[in-house]
């Protein structure tokens, strides 16, 4: 029998591959497209990922990279055009926030993404990468998230912190392998369009199919 998910009072999600279609990572997309030097984008992932560089590196060192092939507002935009919002997501953010759940979002994906599909989606907490343009519109610079990878954890805890609620009230809705770490700390977790093994076997519940509007049965509202 799974475990129902009573206490949960704030659901975050994930983004790329979550609540967004068509792409695995955004990043990833960004550089297959703009065409990023693939052996300093690998060489930085394994830096990152042996502890060598801390993840704002990581995160300058690609920003580097996409301005060196001239990526800029209209073309980074161009990109995230292409993708798609999972089918159902809109009516499922709707939904679960006319149910009382405060709702959130930890991902390494960016604010472009998010803007573009959710503008207006009833979205409480956004904890995501943010770039930043010149005038000209050419990508300047930027923000790291804190709260990616193994950091979605701490970015659980943040939120849960600014709600006032415990862990176990948080849910969390990923799809792969940087959303493991959150999903052990959260009270309840669900897999969605699951990437890895290693995800299906951590999460509470897996939703089978792209449709994300199961999530509706699966948190029925708030009992008070
Ligand atoms: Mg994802």
């Amino acid at each position: 029998m799974p475990r129902i998910p009573q206490p949960v009072r704030l659901i975050c999600f994930d983004v790329d591959g979550t609540l967004v279609d068509q792409t695995i990572y955004i990043w990833q997309t960004l550089h297959d497209h703009f065409g990023s030097d693939l052996q300093r984008r690998r060489q930085a992932q394994r830096d990152y990922l042996g502890r060598r560089i801390s993840y704002a590196e990581w995160f300058f060192h690609d920003i580097e990279l996409l301005r060196e092939r001239g990526a800029d507002r209209t073309g980074i935009e161009q990109v995230i055009g292409l993708l798609a919002p999972m089918p159902g997501a809109v009516e499922t953010l709707a939904g679960l926030k006319a149910r009382g759940y405060r709702i959130g979002v930890i991902s390494g994906s960016l604010d472009l993404v998010l803007d573009h599909f959710f503008s207006s989606a009833p979205i409480d907490h956004r904890l995501i990468n943010r770039f930043v343009f010149d005038a000209e519109g050419r990508l300047a610079g930027g923000e790291p998230t804190p709260y990616d990878m193994e950091g979605k954890a701490a970015g659980l805890r943040e939120l849960a912190r600014r709600e006032g609620l415990t862990l176990e009230q948080c849910a969390f809705v990923g799809d792969n392998k940087n959303d493991l770490e959150v999903m052990r700390v959260a009270g309840y977790s669900v897999g969605v369009n699951v990437k890895h093994p290693l995800v299906e076997k951590a999460v509470d519940r897996v939703v089978s199919g792209r449709d994300l509007r199961p999530l509706l049965d699966i948190f029925q509202g708030i009992l008070s």
